[in-house]
């Protein structure tokens, strides 16, 4: 079991019903146009509190507060393709047999871009499939939302230069009494002591194919784009097994290093998929 204290994700209503979007990237916050920019100011205005690194906020989470395992209910978690890497993992499954078991996925109706949530207990009030009694089963590999929380990180990227800005957000949602407790932090021992860095550079790979869509290819994808992109992204058992198999990329004339890198090492081959969807799907190295 892993350690019982938590720290979680967006599964608040609040913030579910209103960023509730294509790719999740609302409900993470992880804004990468300019022109979502109004809109984040509104909803910052109303329930976010923008804080620079060296800021302080106070914080705890544990099994002894009345509201213990209450944001892991009521579910709309959306998962990026370096959670379900760490999940599959965790679970020591495959990431067919992960997404299977595990997650929906449907097109992003802004983005038309696949996109990966996970399948909620539709039986017991829509509960995270990896909670339990004594908190979250998968704790030491948890996405990155519920990681980051009670922050959100807002990144935007510009449409001129391609530079991405970081902010970071606190939620003050009233049902979370994690705010009554612990000691003060600043934001950027936060995002040390949860382990965020790594989950923040995997996911702005992720940001910048999303820009390239947007701006290149808006609207939807041919299909056998689409599930390429879906293999690359989030299926990297199946990708791997394309590539050796299959020789997807052959045409890519991969040198030997990289070919051995991506053979046992999932996070090589999720950047080899980034890479991939680049050039393949939008023309660009
Ligand atoms: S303190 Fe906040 S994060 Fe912790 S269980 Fe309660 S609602 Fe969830
Ligand atoms: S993955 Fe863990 S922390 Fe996140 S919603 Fe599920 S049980 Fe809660």
């Amino acid at each position: 079991m892993l350690p019982l204290s938590k720290n979680y994700g967006l599964a608040q209503k609040s913030v579910r019903k209103k960023w509730r979007s294509d790719l999740g990237l609302m409900r993470k916050c992880e804004l990468i146009f300019e022109g979502a920019l109004q809109q984040r100011n509104k909803f910052m205005n109303e329930n976010f509190v923008p804080l620079s690194l060296n800021d302080n906020f106070r914080f705890k989470c544990s099994e002894s507060v009345p509201c213990f395992n209450e944001c892991c209910r009521d579910l709309n978690q959306f998962l990026t393709p370096y959670d379900i890497l760490r999940l599959k993992n965790n679970l020591g499954i495959p990431s067919d047999l992960f997404l299977e078991r595990y997650a929906s996925q449907h097109t992003g109706p802004e983005s038309g871009l696949p996109v990966i949530t996970l399948k909620p207990d539709y039986t017991s009030e829509l509960k995270c499939p990896f909670v339990s009694n004594s908190g979250c089963t998968v704790y030491k590999d948890r996405p990155s939302s519920c990681r980051t929380y009670p922050l959100v990180r807002v990144l935007t990227r510009s449409r001129e230069t391609g530079q991405n800005t970081e902010q970071y957000l606190l939620v003050k949602e009233p049902h979370c009494l994690g705010f009554k407790q612990g000691q003060v932090n600043t934001i950027q021992n936060w995002i040390k002591e949860q382990g965020i860095e790594i989950y923040n550079r995997m996911n702005d790979m992720l940001m910048e194919i999303i820009s390239f869509k947007n701006r290149f290819m808006p609207g939807q994808l041919p299909i056998k784009t689409e599930r390429f992109f879906h293999m690359a992204c989030y299926d990297l058992d199946t990708f791997r097994n394309h590539i050796f198999d299959k020789g997807i990329l052959d045409d890519l004339d991969l040198d030997s290093e990289t070919i051995d890198n991506v053979k046992n090492d999932d996070v090589e081959l999720l950047k080899l998929g980034i890479k991939s969807i680049k050039i393949k799907i939008f023309g660009r190295k």
